[in-house]
This record gives C-alpha cells, structure tokens and sequence, in this order.
C-alpha cells in the first residue's frame, strides 16, 4: 500500500518571520488532517488483516471439522450421484464435489445446488480463479 501525504503539495511559506498568521492556521489544519488520514488508514489496514486472519481459521474450521463429517459425506455422494459422477465442466469422472457457493454463517447448511460435481482437473482450474 502507497500512503500518500498531502503536505508535499503545499505552498511553501517563506522563511523569515512575514508569514500571516492564517497561513500558520492553515498548516496547522493540514497537519491535523494528515494525522487523522493517517490514523484511518492504519485502522482500516488493521481491519483488514484481522479479517483476513478470521477467514482462514474459518476455512480451516471448515475443513477439518466439516469435510471429515458424515454429514459432508452423505451429502458429497448426494451431488455425485445426482450428477452421475460427471464432471460438470468436461464430463470425465467426478471424484470430487465443488462449492460454488459457500454458508458463510450455517456452515454445512449448504442446499446440494450449490455443490457441482467435478474431475480433479477441473476443480483445481476452479480454484486457481479465485
Ligand atoms: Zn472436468
Ligand atoms: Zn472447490
């Protein structure tokens, strides 16, 4: 991330004791505004790699917990059986069942549309995109 302040665009004041005292004010402001910008934009920074840290224990969650279930096998051979262990994409064998869609707050409520069926192949593609 670039972090850009302002002041290198300002006028500069000429040394010497002339200055008015709104041009002081002013620099004053200026300053004040690049802390404030500066402060919003560590917040937002922190923000985002708290998230970004929540997101990968929930995936992770997600896999050990979920994909090792009973509940996720039953529904996998589901899918696969609905699609005729086809691959969606190129119709070689399924082996394996895609999410195109995840529960982010019901994890393991997903409804079987949202799941395909899919070859290895084809499901690595999947997930080189995103
Ligand atoms: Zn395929
Ligand atoms: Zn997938």
């Amino acid at each position: 991330m670039i972090r850009r302040t302002r002041r290198q665009n300002l006028p500069r004041v000429p040394l010497g004791g002339s200055t008015p005292p709104f041009d002081d004010d002013m620099k004053d402001m200026t300053r004040i505004t690049v802390v404030f910008v500066g402060i919003a934009v560590l917040m937002a920074t922190v923000k985002a790699v708290i998230f970004e840290i929540g997101r990968k224990a929930r995936r992770r969650r997600y896999n050990e917990d979920y994909l090792t279930s009973d509940e996720w096998q039953r529904k996998r051979a589901l899918v696969l059986k609905r699609d005729h262990w086809r691959c969606v994409h190129c119709g070689a064998r399924a082996t394996q069942v895609h999410h195109t869609k995840y529960a982010r707050r019901n994890i393991g409520r997903e409804p079987i549309e949202w799941l395909v069926s899919v070859c290895e192949e084809c499901h690595s593609r999947e997930h080189e995109r995103t």
